[in-house]
């Protein structure tokens, strides 16, 4: 088995896997470029951007962008696999931004032929066994891969962490389905990031759920697609007696997860308790906000919000003296930074608190797994410092920095 990292080996974002064997090519996400980073362009991948693709197959690990968003730019054809609630949330997303966004619209007819998979169930392709595994990040139905061929197996990570609501089971999870393998390919967002995955997920609920008890006015920035955050802060809401408001695109993505029948969904957290998410009422494009309507939310609020003019104009008409918090990372407010968004810096305006946990794994978390999987090497990629994943593992393990487009031979 050969593989080929076509993008990503020194930038978080833009990802391209290839695995290779017997001249069946199995690639792994398809994604978008961070906006303000590194730039690569459009990508040229025999077999997959052009060429033969009767022997090729597209793997998507989640719908975050940076692994999703470039699959509208493939020819047809192309057989595209993804995780059910992954595509169902990918849809309402597309539909929801088809009108401001063209190329939405062609992502909506494209997902409507892809083919979904399940958690722990193995499916072949050509010459390779894959079975998708569930992990926790901050997209939800989101995988890791076991992929096989010729004897050879390759554990690919995805976005992925181990300090989320759904990390709890994930070493008996890698342990009972995974095993020892050979080869790694490791995500590492977090290698520059020390103190980006400090908290669990559910310490931050519990701050939540404190700083609703103290303020009576609460208004949270956080990405719409953040599953358990959106549902961490609306139990924390619920659990205080303030109502949670969200617009209907968000309820609407709240109510697939309630509806799914995923694994995770078992649990409390996602399932609506004695008051549902209230969406609130639009009128020509903007929040409707009368008087009976403004007295009602005197009494108390937790809003999700978007830095959109939409929910700006909102917050100027409501009463309250609000406290804003940023739920995002915080790189998105630093202005520099790849990622930066100055709608949502100015929308915050430098007043606002900071409550956040990364999506993506400790350094020390992703040590205990390379213990469990003892891999005979590792390929870092979705990460801005291969160099320093090679400084921090390379101690102990085989630890092999690629460049974009070189390829290595896997051996058994
Ligand atoms: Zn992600
Ligand atoms: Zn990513």
């Amino acid at each position: 088995m050969k593989i080929t990292i076509h993008r990503g080996t020194h930038q978080i974002g833009g990802c391209v896997t290839e695995y290779e064997h017997n001249g069946w090519r199995l690639f792994v996400d398809y994604g978008e470029e961070l906006p303000g980073g590194p730039k690569t362009g459009d990508l040229q991948v025999e077999g997959l951007t052009y060429g033969d693709l009767s022997k090729s197959a597209l793997l998507i690990t989640h719908y975050h962008n940076d692994h999703i968003g470039n699959i509208t730019k493939l020819p047809n054809g192309l057989p595209i696999y993804m995780g059910k609630v992954s595509r169902e949330i990918q849809l309402i997303l597309s539909d929801h931004l088809k009108s401001v966004c063209p190329a939405h619209k062609d992502m909506a007819n494209l997902l409507q032929n892809a083919q979904t998979f399940e958690a722990g169930k193995n499916f072949t392709f050509g010459s390779f066994k894959i079975k998708p595994l569930t992990v926790d990040h901050s997209a939800f139905d989101a995988y890791a891969f076991r992929i096989e061929a010729d004897g050879v197996i390759v554990y690919h990570t995805g976005d992925f962490r181990l300090h989320g609501f759904r990390s709890g089971r994930f070493f008996d999870m890698i342990e009972k389905y995974v095993g020892k393998v050979d080869y790694v390919v490791c995500e590492a967002t977090n290698i520059m990031r020390k103190s980006a995955a400090s908290k669990s997920e559910s310490a931050l609920q519990n701050d939540f759920v404190s700083l609703f008890k103290e303020n009576k006015y609460t208004v949270v920035y956080l990405s719409s697609t953040n599953i358990d955050r959106m549902f961490a802060i609306y139990r924390a809401a619920l659990a205080v007696g303030r109502p949670f408001y969200v617009d209907s695109y968000q309820k609407e993505i709240m109510d697939v997860i309630v509806k799914s029948k995923s694994m995770w969904t078992n649990s409390d957290l996602f399932k609506y308790g004695k008051y549902e998410p209230i969406p609130l009422m639009s009128q020509r494009g903007q929040f409707l906000v009368n008087d009976s309507f403004k007295e009602v939310l005197g009494k108390g609020y937790v809003i999700a919000v978007r830095s959109i003019e939409k929910f700006d104009k909102f917050l100027e008409q409501i009463p309250g003296e609000k406290v804003k918090v940023l739920s995002m990372w915080d790189g998105y407010v630093k202005e520099g930074t790849a990622a930066y968004k100055e709608n949502l810096d100015n929308s915050l305006d430098g007043n606002y608190v900071y409550m956040h946990t990364s999506g993506h794994i400790d350094m020390e978390d992703l040590r205990q797994l390379f213990q469990i999987l003892q891999p005979k090497a590792i390929i870092p990629i979705h990460t801005d410092s291969p160099e320093m994943f090679v400084k921090q593992f390379g101690d102990e393990w085989h630890v092999v920095s690629l460049n974009d487009g070189q390829s290595v031979s896997l051996t058994e």
